[in-house]
């Protein structure tokens, strides 16, 4: 079952204390649909600018993306300029360049507008509402979304939230999205904008899921070497959409199981810089990994 994405197509240049890449491929609709295609069928609707090369196009081809809402405008790609310290938990961004993503306007093919899973990944929130718009009966709706956008676009972002299903951000973007320093209380505001499912990514210290009746914590797998963390939160997404997109079935047991390939997901993306580690990445390392992470968890009850 094919899941139907908004995001960012990017040139990124990074630097991390274990490195630093100019210009790589990047970009949360990139990431994004790169991390899914391993479990579902993927259709991405962004754009490029004419300097966006082949090479990139045929990578994401390679992994089944349907590119066919995949715009080609005149101009330059979006570029993102971030540095990470030693804290890999926290970008800095250093310089953001939206270039074609200034007069997009998003207009989904014919066919699209029955998809049943629709992500919003990171990208202005009025872009995120005009594709939603324009979608008749999504079976789920996914969002994330950053600093950038709730410091920028905070009104457009709560209107977009209302349609949402699952918001997926970042610990300190709850806490400016809702402006509590406490967690837990700024989970419960922020379930009240409208989202059912609140699913915070803690980077290396995993992720926590409040819904209104429940909590759910998984850990991050633990890894000896960390390169690049950008775009995690993106793969992260990847692999919980393309999980349940797989599964036909949201309950919350299954959300639960897609938390943790997520997770997985976003532990092979930090590996390496941009998306070398998902070009070899193979499906029987992702379930591997998925058992390792059950594992870490498991422990008796009291008598
Ligand atoms: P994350 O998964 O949060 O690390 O997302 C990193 C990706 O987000 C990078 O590849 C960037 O190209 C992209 N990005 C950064 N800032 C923005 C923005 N303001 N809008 C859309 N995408 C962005």
């Amino acid at each position: 079952m094919s899941i139907l994405v908004v995001g960012s197509v990017a040139f990124d240049s990074v630097e991390t204390p274990f490195g630093e890449v100019d210009e790589v491929l990047g970009g949360s609709g990139t990431y994004f649909s790169t991390s899914a295609s391993f479990f579902s069928d993927v259709s991405l609707v962004a754009v490029v600018g004419e300097d966006f090369p082949q090479e990139h196009v045929e990578f994401l081809k390679s992994r089944n993306i349907d590119l066919t809402g995949l715009q080609v405008a005149p101009g330059k790609t979006f570029r993102w300029k971030g540095r990470y310290g030693y804290d890999l938990n926290e970008a800095h961004t250093l310089d953001t360049q939206l270039n074609v993503f200034e007069s997009f306007a998003p207009q989904l093919p014919s066919g699209f507008e029955d998809a049943e899973y629709v992500f919003l990944a990171n990208i202005d929130p009025e872009l995120q509402l005009q594709v939603l718009q324009q979608v008749r009966r999504p079976k789920l709706v996914a969002c994330d979304t950053m600093n950038f956008w709730i410091e920028g676009k905070r009104e457009a972002l709560v209107k977009t939230l209302r349609h949402v299903d699952t918001l997926l951000i970042n610990e300190g973007e709850v806490r400016q999205l809702a402006d509590e320093p406490n967690l837990v209380k700024a989970a419960r505001s922020i379930l009240d904008l409208g989202p059912k499912n609140l699913v915070v990514k803690r980077g290396e210290y995993g992720v926590i899921m409040f819904t209104e009746h429940s909590t759910f914590a998984a850990p991050a797998f633990p890894l000896e070497a960390v390169f690049d963390p950008t775009g995690a939160g993106d793969t992260f997404a990847g692999g919980f959409m393309g999980y349940l997109a797989s599964t036909q079935n949201v309950s919350e047991a299954s959300v639960r199981q897609a938390i943790v390939f997520g997770s997985v997901m976003a532990s092979f993306a930090v590996e390496d810089f941009s998306l070398n580690r998902m070009k070899t990445l193979e499906y029987k390392e992702i379930e591997e990994r998925f058992r390792k992470v059950k594992l870490l968890t498991e422990f008796d009850g009291l008598e």
